[in-house]
Order: C-alpha cells, then structure tokens, then sequence
C-alpha cells in the first residue's frame, strides 16, 4: 500500500493567511477547537441541566464526545520547529506514507518553507484570503516562487459569491498556474460552527468550475453534508473531484443514513474513482497522521467492492497526478 495524504494542516490555529505578519503567539497553536474545560472529567457538562444553566456546555460535550469516539488523546501545543519535525517524523514512521499536503501552514511564506526543507515529502497549498485586492499576485508568486501546489479556500468564509465576476482574475490565475483549488464547503467546525452562509453550498462553484474548466477543484470530506449537491456538482462538471478527509462526523446530523460505506459506494458509481482523493485532515499532535481514518475508509473501499487497483488510484495515484508528485529517488 502507498498512501498520499492530500489533506492535511500544520497544528496551528491561523488557517487563512490574512496578509499580515505572523503574530508573536502563532506557531505554538492548535487547540482541536475545544476549551480545555471540555476535556473529560473537568467538570461542567453533563453535571446537572448544564444545557439549561449554559448552552455552550453542551457544545463542550459534543467536541468532546467526537474526540472520546476515537480515542484521541488531547492535544498539545507544539512550536513551528516542533510541528515540523513531528511531521517528518510521521512519514518515517508509516511506512506507506509517502507524501502529505499541507493546506494550511499559518501563511503561505512558512508553506513554501516547509515545502523547501523536505522535497518530496511534504507538498503545501497556499492559502490566503482570496478576497486580499493582490490576491491574484500572492498566487502567482506562492506557485512559481514558493514551490506551492494548490489553493484552500474556506468558501463559507469568503464574504462574496464565488461566482463574483471580482474573482475572475484570481480563477483565470489558478487555471493559468495549472492547480487544483480545494474548496471547503458544507459547516465549519461541528458543533456551534457555521452552519449558513452564502459559499456555504458546494453548487456555489458551480458556475466557476464551468468557466474555468480546467481548474482542477477539489471539494473536502465528500461534500461534508451535502452529498446531493457536490453529486450534482461532480455530474455536472467533470473538473470536479472529492476529498475522503476528516472523520467525517457530518454523517452523524445527516436527516438520512449515510455511511463511509454508502459514500464510497455511490461516489463511484456517479464519476468513478479516478475522482476521489484520500485525506484525513490531521493536524494536532500527540495524534499525528490519523491512521484509524486510513483504516476505516481502506476497510470500506474494500467492504463496497474496490479492487486494489481502484484503491491505489484513491489513496496515492490520483493525488500524485493532480499534484505533479513524483516519488524521490532512494
Ligand atoms: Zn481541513
């Protein structure tokens, strides 16, 4: 088996690279986006009517709750040197893993950085706000400077449509420049993130990703909610790929039944597995690379009838293609 993560985040809370300098306290971030006194037997929820006393009590059990599910330890802060050197040492440890993809790494400068120092094991988006006036500019240089190999956007962050026409010299840059643009859609941040917003529909690219047909656009988590509209989407235009990542809890407020199983099931039969990437979305340590999200989607691809040709396309070759990734010499 040989597995490239195409999603992943340096642990550090600053995912969108504003433009600004990087603070004093940046660096040392990454939280999982719970408060400390979330953390199991600290008190607070579950004691009492703490849903009545404090609503914000209840959001603790739930993140927590996730967390307890697979059995994460919690988190720790690390440094920028720390976090790089237990990525590398991540790679060394999985066998199998041959590359990750930072889509975020606190701005793009530190990306192409972290890019630089370890040729051909770590690859990294840039990520800054695409609303930024040079945003254009900030692309073009983080790709031919920076060594970058795509864009993350965080879509229900993005004040405009993206089919604002003001986007236009940002789309035609990214389909000049040649990568892929992966486009968070659906809630951000379980429990008490948001859940509406106008980017917030996957068929909010819809018209994008038909007037720039050959950008490359990659929606996370297999749509993260809205698996009817990114199968429209994916039907409609086949520049379109998905992204497995995360622990796809989404599939816990869906109105249906959905399962990891049903998801590669359908995924497949709608635009076949040339168009499905492998993530996990980890970041924070101690729990590093989330290899029980490895095991459970490989034991669902298996479960639904993937050969291992059609699993090797999904966990390493489609990502390799999309990212012009080549295997370093031994
Ligand atoms: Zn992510």
């Amino acid at each position: 088996m040989r597995v490239i993560d195409s999603h992943i985040h340096f642990p550090e809370d600053k995912i969108i690279d504003d433009g600004k300098a990087r603070g004093a306290s940046s660096g040392t971030g990454y939280t999982s986006g719970r408060s400390p006194s979330a953390a199991p037997g600290a008190g607070g929820a579950g004691q009492g009517s703490p849903t009545r006393s404090r609503p914000e009590a209840w959001l603790d059990t739930e993140k927590a709750r996730w967390e307890a599910a697979w059995r994460f330890p919690p988190a720790i802060k690390v440094s920028l040197e720390e976090g790089e050197r237990l990525w590398d040492a991540e790679l060394d440890k999985y066998e199998y893993l041959k590359a990750v993809v930072f889509v975020t790494a606190g701005g793009n400068g530190f990306a192409s950085e972290l890019a630089a120092r370890h040729p051909g094991r770590f690859l990294a988006y840039a990520h800054h706000d695409p609303e930024l006036p040079d945003a254009p500019e900030r692309l073009e240089k983080a790709v031919k400077k920076g060594g970058l190999k795509g864009y993350k956007i965080l879509a229900p962050k993005v004040s405009k449509p993206l089919s604002d026409p003001s986007f236009d010299p940002l789309w035609e840059c990214a389909q000049s420049l040649g990568i892929p643009i992966l486009f968070h859609f659906g809630i951000m941040g379980g429990a008490g993130g948001i859940a509406s917003q106008i980017n917030i529909n996957p068929l909010a690219i819809h018209d994008t990703a038909k007037r720039f047909p050959r950008i490359p656009i990659i929606v996370p988590h297999f749509g993260c909610g809205y698996v009817f509209e990114t199968l429209n989407l994916c039907w409609a235009c086949p520049n379109v790929s998905i992204d497995t990542s995360g622990s796809n809890q989404w599939m816990r407020w869906m109105p249906y039944d959905v399962t990891l199983e049903s998801l590669f099931r359908k995924y497949r039969e709608t635009i076949g597995p040339s168009r499905i990437l492998f993530g996990t979305d980890s970041s924070w340590f101690p729990r590093g690379f989330t290899q029980a999200y490895l095991d459970v989607q490989v034991r669902a691809m298996a479960d639904v009838g993937y050969s291992e040709d059609e699993r090797d396309q999904v966990l390493f070759r489609n990502a390799a293609a999309l990212l012009g990734f080549r295997e370093p010499a031994p």
